[in-house]
């Protein structure tokens, strides 16, 4: 095989281990695992050559290099048979030009990558097909896996589900009770995963995984999803190579991410920072990391490491508990890729912000305004970008690319309830259904009165 790829420790301990061997932790310190590389190999195609492989694959038929993660497949997993693929043909989203709502914000060059616009409706397929995949070659050599398991803040098990059920692999999924979408709930449910309700929030439910798949406890044959296995990073990485795909190998200028148990973030730094020592890009965008202010455990060692003037550590960390949040899928006190994501915002000279539960809301209703459906995940991100652009951190030329995580369709009831105005706080700008007899006559002199209001307020 041209290309190799082999799992190492992030505190730098040596060793390389092969990515079909069931660990996720450093055997030696027990720091995490990432995904390495043989760059040597990589090397054996020029930049140019990459990029121009990448553009012909990309939306394709030609199975599986017509999905956005596969159609990098050298670059994230190797070592996987064609036949072992599971895809559902993820990543390819839309790179939203939000035009009007940048207009409004003062900045011109304003877009968001739709990753919620795919099969399970959040980026998680991006990780999933990686890790799924990897399952099925492994089971195939006849390694002893009889299901793989997951905690969730609904979206992991959402796309777990949907890939373990196209694999025909049986899939455990740990949610907290009453913490997730009726619409997340049912995902998993529908593809016929076993679906268990803790009374517990997310970070209990990671602690049950964490046993339940815990080899130094004997082989249990049940393989851990969570992003703590970074073969889902890998697949996630490919949003960055498909920003600057879409903008013609052009870096942006930032990108804002939503951030929870910082997989993503950090993900989305090893794509940028793999692509600029093979010579794909000059330098990385700035990255910036968005927490709900009810879960910021990130936010707080920044600032602490801002306020003694150096760059931030792990020593500045310190877990919290996590509050209820809108933002229901970043409710994370305790963030598993924490010393990733150190890693990931001090090498993009990156930033992390926070935004409070009103502000997030208030985002999202403007945004939607504009034609986006934002989940108040993305709503975070755009509430911190409202702030840096206030700060003039962001100028009004600069190129920014907001990270939409999840389809704003499985979080109706965030939406209803803003209209609604049962949120707590102010909705300014909800917009309520008006109740209509059905008579024509009736109807039409309604309408224009509402249409000389709208004309009024605009
Ligand atoms: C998982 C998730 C996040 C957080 O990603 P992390 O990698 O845990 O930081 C944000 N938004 C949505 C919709 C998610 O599903
Ligand atoms: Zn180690």
């Amino acid at each position: 095989m041209q290309y190799r790829a082999w799992f190492s420790c992030v505190a730098g301990c040596p060793g390389q281990h092969p990515l079909n061997e069931v660990l996720y932790r450093c055997p030696i310190c027990g720091a995490l695992l990432e995904v390495t590389h043989d760059e040597e190999g990589l090397r054996s195609r020029s930049a140019a050559a990459w990029m121009r492989l990448f553009d012909e694959r990309y939306l394709r038929t030609r199975w599986p290099y017509g999905s956005g993660v596969w159609g990098k497949k050298e670059w994230v997993q190797p070592h996987i048979a064609d036949e072992n693929v599971v895809s559902l043909f993820e990543g390819g989203t839309n790179l939203f030009w939000a035009e009007r709502y940048g207009k409004q914000l003062g900045v011109e060059d304003l877009w968001v990558k739709q990753c919620g616009t795919s099969h399970t409706g959040s980026f998680k397929d991006l990780g999933m097909t990686v890790l799924v995949s990897t399952v099925r070659q492994m089971r195939a050599e006849g390694k002893p896996i009889r299901a793989v398991a997951c905690a969730s803040t609904g979206d992991t098990s959402a796309a777990l589900a949907a890939y373990g059920a196209a694999a025909g692999i049986p899939v455990v999924v740990l949610l907290p009770a009453n913490k997730i979408t009726a619409a997340q709930l049912i995902q998993p449910v529908a593809n016929g995963a076993m679906v268990c309700s803790l009374d517990t929030d997310f970070d209990g439910c990671m602690k049950v995984v964490q046993r339940l798949t815990d080899t130094s406890k004997g082989d249990t044959g049940i393989y851990l999803a969570n992003s703590m296995n970074s073969l889902r990073v890998e697949g996630q990485k490919t949003i960055a190579f498909e920003i600057v795909q879409q903008f013609d190998w052009e870096v942006p200028d930032w990108v804002l991410v939503p951030g929870g148990n910082l997989g993503n973030v950090s993900a989305i730094a090893k794509g940028f920072l793999e692509m600029q020592r093979m010579g794909l890009i000059a330098a990385p965008p700035r990255l910036v990391c968005c927490q709900a202010a009810q879960a910021n455990p990130l936010f707080l060692a920044y600032e602490r490491a801002r306020a003694a003037g150096r760059d931030m550590s792990l020593d500045d960390f310190e877990a919290v508990q996590a509050q209820p949040t809108l933002a229901s899928a970043i409710q994370i006190g305790n963030p598993v890729s924490l010393s990733k994501a150190v890693k990931a915002i001090v090498e993009t000279r990156g930033m992390v912000l926070q935004a409070t539960e009103e502000q997030l809301a208030h985002a999202v209703a403007r945004a939607d305004r504009t034609g986006l459906f934002s989940c108040p995940h993305t709503g975070v991100a755009l509430a911190c970008l409202e702030q840096l652009i206030e700060s003039n951190t962001i100028q009004k030329q600069d190129r920014v690319v907001v990270i939409s995580t999840a389809h704003g369709l499985k979080f109706t009831e965030f939406k209803a309830g803003y209209h609604r105005e049962t949120l707590g706080f102010e909705s300014r700008l909800a917009n309520h259904p008006v109740s209509m007899t059905g008579d024509p006559e009736q109807a039409v002199g309604e309408l224009h009165r509402l249409l000389d209001d709208y004309e009024q307020a605009n």
